[in-house]
């Protein structure tokens, strides 16, 4: 409309965890993105991708119209045709037999209704989402300590902290604003000191004082060793441990068992005995210290593991719930978050709520239904091999594309293509994952689509549109409440706007929930439609006793668990299969600073493109010469599942025996380099994580 393209209206950046805040307005001349200065999370800074946001927004390449068994359509058509794929298949297989795959790129608000229709309406758990490839571990490992998925602090804290533990993340490149805010603290307190456990050498080190570059997959020992260390010289928190955990016991012995000394814990992690020590006794030396890790720590068989040895030292040393002190999970996506508020997650419901019985008969309630889902459905790696094998017949996937981003992406791809209905609702037109579709939904992209997201501090923040969506272009959120009500769900999808799914969320969320689940935003339940239009970033729980929200959980040491106690657990700290084991270099698979995702958004913008045109391949000097691969050259990475070509970068900073490779190229921008499929899709047992950084691969010449 004239009045959304007025601008500039205030709304959050669309392509990381940050959640930066950002000044959007668009019109005939094109669109202008400036920083938000008002907004907590960036007070205006934005990082290369924020700053290229404009340059985004080109409707070339966008999906315009429905699509049914490629012919172009009216949405009518297209959404009968999607209620009688769906109802067919429920009449002859049952509800186990469709699943949909959401994305932490949809708003909260579109992830509401997802979840509402799959396990509400339809009786069935089959819904996943990809932040399951980057957040299930730090979930998992949340519940298992704090008896909910809330992280304890805020952006702040690691502002305020003396010792700053980066663990796995590459900030520099992933989260570019909040280690801009690091670089200003420190440079404020040149005491702050600055320590990156990393088995490479990124950009981030240039920040730190001391970098472990420990070997692929031993984090845990390292973390363990940490817990055994104050315990032998006094310095855990006895008061705290006694009043506010358990577990104690338990997890030091594990942890002595696996890290008996610090010469052990070097041998193991291939650290120096003296690197350790060092690290230890900072730690032991700083109160305030936070430790911010990411996907490193989570993308591994044994990433929930690692999360609670992080977790545990934290919980024994009391650094938790204090300014300046805590664990923080760097949040992959713009709203992961939110979507795990919903219950995204296919062992989740809405509400951060458990599938128990209690639980499934509060939502039957809420929802007046009785259809509630009340088993875990399959996690997004399994819901892809039910479609391989035939169980799941039809799937709904939105604004995602795992033919790219999962593990063994040629078998999902393949999958999909036997798949008896495959719904895409997406943005882009022409994806690997588009390519596989019956029926192709047009929704509408960042710019337009008006709802929230829930960034990596808890701080929910308004999205809002600025540009009318293209051609037929619609949000998320109608075309599945469209779809619910042909499937004669009307009762329950009543919504004719986003603030009126808000409303509900945030009423459900304290709905019989008496301070049981750190998230209830309850208060924000009431708000008419100018105040959720006018809302202001706000970190939850926002209820009547935080009516403003709250920046840091856990202050007054009680939890979110039965007895109030958070739990230490024992982590047996077993090296990850594959790590190295059979004379393949460790494959680890990650993100460069300009691209986002699998680059249908952020590729063909040329000054995005500059900082790493082509698809690369990083190797330690010592590896590169000893398979014959000069810098610059092109190699080709095999493995039993496939093959990709990448070029070679000599890098020494790269640690030996391992390559480090984007996963960002697909079929558009390099036809051969699909790096996930190179990936085995081996699953963390807890959270269901896939280890997409300890696959093994030989490359050699091209
Ligand atoms: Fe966007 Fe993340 Fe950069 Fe902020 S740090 S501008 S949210 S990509």
């Amino acid at each position: 409309s004239e009045q959304r393209e007025a601008g500039p209206v205030r709304t959050t950046c669309p392509y990381c965890g940050v959640g930066c805040g950002v000044r959007a307005a668009g019109g005939p001349e094109g669109a202008a993105v400036q920083g938000d200065r008002r907004h907590p999370a960036n007070a205006g800074r934005l990082c290369s991708k924020g700053a290229a946001l404009a340059d985004t927004l080109d409707d070339r390449g966008r999906l315009l119209r429905p699509v049914v068994a490629g012919q172009e359509t009216d949405w009518d058509t297209a959404l009968d045709a999607v209620a009688d794929g769906l109802r067919t298949v429920i009449d002859r297989h049952g509800p186990e037999a469709v699943a949909l795959y959401c994305s932490g790129q949809l708003l909260t608000e579109d992830y509401y209704v997802a979840n509402k229709l799959v396990k509400g309406y339809l009786g069935t758990a089959n819904i996943d989402t990809n932040s399951r490839l980057c957040m299930a571990s730090a979930v998992a490992g949340h519940k298992r300590a704090f008896g909910a998925d809330a992280v304890p602090g805020a952006y702040a804290d690691a502002e305020e902290a003396d010792l700053v533990v980066l663990a796995g993340s590459n900030a520099a490149w992933t989260h570019p604003v909040w280690f801009q805010r690091l670089q200003a603290a420190r440079k404020a307190n040149p005491a702050m000191q600055v320590v990156v456990i990393d088995p490479r050498r990124t950009a981030t080190c240039e920040l730190a004082d001391r970098h472990l570059a420990l070997a692929p997959g031993t984090d845990a020992v390292l973390w363990n060793g940490l817990l055994v260390h104050p315990a032998e010289s006094d310095a855990f928190e006895a008061d705290f441990l006694r009043g506010h955990t358990g577990g104690v016991e338990e997890a030091l012995r594990a942890a002595r068992a696996s890290a008996p000394s610090i010469s052990a814990v070097a041998e193991a992690c291939g650290l120096s005995a003296a690197e350790v020590a060092a690290f230890y006794a900072a730690f032991a030396a700083n109160e305030r210290t936070v430790t911010a890790f990411s996907q490193g720590v989570n993308q591994s068989e044994r990433g929930t593991d690692q999360v609670s040895a992080i977790l545990n030292v934290h919980l024994a040393t009391g650094r938790i719930g204090r300014p300046g002190a805590g664990p923080f999970s760097l949040t992959g996506q713009p709203n992961a978050m939110g979507g795990r508020e919903v219950g995204g997650l296919a062992n989740q419901l809405a509400a951060h709520m458990e599938l128990t019985p209690d639980a499934v008969d509060r939502l039957a309630r809420f929802w007046e239904t009785e259809a509630v889902a009340d088993e875990p459905g399959p996690k997004a790696v399994e819901l892809f091999d039910r479609i391989a094998e035939g169980r799941i017949k039809a799937v709904w996937i939105m604004a995602t594309n795992p033919a790219v981003s999962l593990p063994d992406a040629d078998r999902v791809r393949a999958a999909l293509g036997d798949c008896e209905l495959v719904v895409v609702s997406d943005c882009v037109a022409r994806t690997d994952t588009t390519a596989t579709a019956d029926i192709l939904l047009p929704a509408a992209a960042w710019g337009e689509k008006d709802g929230t997201v829930t960034n990596s501090e808890r701080c929910i923040s308004r999205q809002r549109p600025f540009r009318a969506p293209p051609g037929e272009a619609r949000p998320d959120w109608w075309i599945m409440s469209r779809v619910a009500r042909r499937l004669g769900f009307g009762r329950g999808f009543p919504y004719e706007s986003p603030a009126a799914v808000f409303r509900e969320h945030a009423a459900l969320s304290g709905f019989e929930n008496h301070g049981a689940r750190p998230f209830d935003i309850s208060a924000l339940a009431g708000l008419s439609d100018a105040e959720y239009d006018a809302l202001e970033p706000v970190q939850w729980p926002v209820n009547a006793a935080n009516p403003r929200g709250t920046a840091r959980l856990f202050s007054d040491g009680v939890f979110a668990t039965a007895d109030g106690r958070a739990r230490l657990v024992p982590v047996e700290a077993e090296r990850p299969a594959g790590a190295g084991s059979d004379g393949s270099l460790v494959l680890n698979t990650g993100r460069v600073r300009d691209q986002w995702h699998t680059m249908t958004r952020t590729g063909d913008v040329a000054r995005l493109s500059e900082h790493s045109p082509e698809p690369y391949a990083a190797l330690h000097p010592e590896d590169a010469a000893a398979l014959g691969l000069a810098d610059g050259a092109l190699a080709r990475l095999a493995n039993d599942r496939g093959e990709v070509l990448a070029r070679v970068r000599v890098d020494v900073g790269q640690r030996p025996g391992s390559v480090f490779v984007p996963f960002h190229w697909s079929g558009p921008f390099a036809a051969r380099g699909r790096v996930d499929a190179l990936v085995a899709p081996r699953l963390d047992a807890v959270s269901g994580q896939p280890a997409s950084k300890h696959a093994t691969v030989l490359p050699e010449p091209f």
